[in-house]
């Protein structure tokens, strides 16, 4: 996979390339991260990548033709699929994560300022939100998708089982999770991770994930019975 990461401050995109699994990714060839510089598509000579709005008001606003020359230019790279971060757009989920992890490139596009010229989402085929707040650019959200994303590539995790059993994967929060000590602070780990017993072990990893989802994420239990209760009627 190939990932631009459009941005007026590049620098930031070490914080993703630089550490851990992603870093393994990009170092095992598996995904390719760069950063394109919006203000390297400016015209005018103090490359200025911002105005103020038309009508008045606040803040300033990222100029239309920076980023679109940027969007361009990635484009121009080889096709891909130009994505906006923006706290006006869907929100961000796993599903989504992993329906992205099937593009071949995706071309993140971070806001600054105040936000965009509105002309730009004309260049763009879909815009994300990582949630109900605003942050001050679309860096960070471009990297929680990134993070999100490049982890379900086949080949980054060490074991692929673990993206499958992890929260949301089954519709469902994960199970509580325990290593070494069996006993911390008087802390113990529940016997039956201890029995050996694989059957039981799955069961009560269900019954746990089960109870958890009910009371942590409502919306999500609401949703996986209703599923659940469609496959029945289907099969
Ligand atoms: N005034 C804009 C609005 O109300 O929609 C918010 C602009 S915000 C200060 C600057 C940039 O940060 C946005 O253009 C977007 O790229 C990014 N951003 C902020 N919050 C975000 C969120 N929750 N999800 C995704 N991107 C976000």
């Amino acid at each position: 996979m190939f990932i631009d990461v459009l941005t007026i401050f590049p620098e930031m995109v070490d914080l993703v390339t630089g550490w851990s699994i992603l870093k393994r990714a990009i170092d095992r060839g598996l995904v390719t991260i760069r950063a394109v510089n919006i203000r390297d598509f400016a015209a005018d000579r103090h490359r200025t990548t911002d105005d103020t709005p038309y009508g008045g008001g606040p803040g300033m606003v990222m100029k239309p033709e920076p980023v679109v020359g940027a969007i361009e230019y990635a484009k121009g790279t080889r096709p891909g699929r130009v994505i906006l971060l923006s706290p006006q757009g869907e929100r961000f989920t796993q599903a989504k994560a992993r329906a992205l992890s099937g593009e071949n490139h995706l071309i993140l596009v971070c806001g600054r300022y105040e936000g965009i010229d509105e002309r730009i989402r004309a260049f763009v085929d879909e815009e994300i939100s990582i949630g109900d707040y605003v942050l001050t650019g679309g860096e960070l959200p471009a990297f929680v998708v990134i993070d999100a994303v490049v982890r379900l590539l086949p080949g980054v995790l060490g074991n692929e089982a673990s993206t499958e059993e992890e929260s949301f994967a089954g519709g469902l929060l994960e199970y509580p999770q325990y290593t070494r000590p069996s006993v911390f602070r008087n802390l113990p780990v529940p016997e039956v991770l201890l029995s050996g017993h694989h059957a039981k072990i799955q069961a009560w990893r269900k019954e746990m994930a089960l109870k958890r989802t009910k009371k942590r994420h409502p919306a999500l239990y609401a949703r996986y019975l209703r599923e659940k209760e469609g496959a029945g009627h289907d099969g």
